[in-house]
């Protein structure tokens, strides 16, 4: 079973994600749950908690549905050492918001070495990091993010993210979402199904797909491997829709959420509904 959503606006409230996804005929969707350009938020209160457990409940939502992403201001491996305790407090804020809301993933980015310091270093920092939020939290897996590599960001090869989960002590808690517009600027070819299939391979020789919790699917502005990141809708960008077929005919994708994360959200509708068109096997006669 294929669950496709897009990330949705919480605007007005956490329940509204919900409603909003259902509203598109989503299996599946993405959420901040505060404001993810600020560092901090008001506590969740009991009753939005409600609301958001109701609503799910009312449109059919698990939390094996649901990919919370967390603030862009958070640096997991930030190299300096009162702003990397800054985005450890704010991390551990967000796994907190996830497990009171009943969810179980939490979907970030592994941060940033802003020059500073050696990439095996700030890999280091970001296992730390998420081995210090895991020990303050229940029941919430971390979900690394492959990046396109822009700037000093770091996880947008393959290798990244397995050093970081080998840093992990509770390897049952952390896992990896696959952002495709990412992948392809950062050098992994999606534009055809055999290129699809060879990245994939890769993807399980150095990560492994038993560490598969999201993945994000998104058509690139992005030229291949220009560690730009800029999406585009499925079919307009530099990806195609190869490849968004392939995923949806692989069954190592099924029973997590794949999230669009595409430019224009007057047609996630429709994209959702061609991704789940795309599921059917092609007839041979
Ligand atoms: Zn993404
Ligand atoms: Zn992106």
């Amino acid at each position: 079973m294929k669950y496709i959503g897009a990330h949705v606006s919480a605007s007005g409230g956490v329940a509204n994600a919900a409603v909003r996804a259902a509203e598109i005929e989503a299996t599946a969707f993405a959420l901040f749950t505060k404001n993810q350009r600020q560092w901090r938020a008001a506590p969740l209160s009991t009753e939005t908690i409600d609301e958001f457990k109701a609503a799910c409940e009312k449109y059919h939502y698990t939390p094996a549905q649901i990919l919370p992403h967390d603030s862009y201001l958070i640096n997991l491996g930030h190299p300096v050492a009162d702003a990397l305790e800054k985005s450890r407090e704010a991390f551990v804020d967000e796994l907190t918001r996830c497990q009171q809301l009943g969810l179980t993933l939490l979907n970030f980015h592994p941060g940033s070495h802003l020059m500073q310091i050696p990439e095996d270093k700030c890999l280091a920092l970001i296992a730390e990091s998420i081995n210090i939020a895991l020990a303050q939290t229940e029941g919430v897996t971390a979900v690394i993010e492959n990046t396109a590599g822009q700037g000093s960001n770091l996880g947008f090869k393959f290798e990244h993210l397995a050093a970081i989960i080998d840093g992990v002590e509770d390897k049952s808690r952390v896992g990896v979402c696959i952002d495709t517009c990412h992948a392809f600027a950062a050098g992994y070819d999606l534009r055809t199904e055999q290129a699809t299939a060879e990245t994939f391979a890769e993807f399980e020789r150095v990560v492994g797909f038993k560490y598969l919790r999201g993945m994000h699917l998104n058509d690139a502005k992005s030229a291949f491997g220009s560690r730009v990141d800029r999406h585009h809708s499925l079919g307009e960008g530099n990806i195609g829709h190869d490849a968004f077929r392939w995923i949806m005919r692989d069954a190592r994708f099924d029973g997590i959420p794949l999230i669009l994360e595409t430019v224009n959200p007057d047609i996630w509708a429709e994209e959702i509904a061609w991704l789940k068109a795309q599921q059917q096997e092609v007839s041979t006669a």
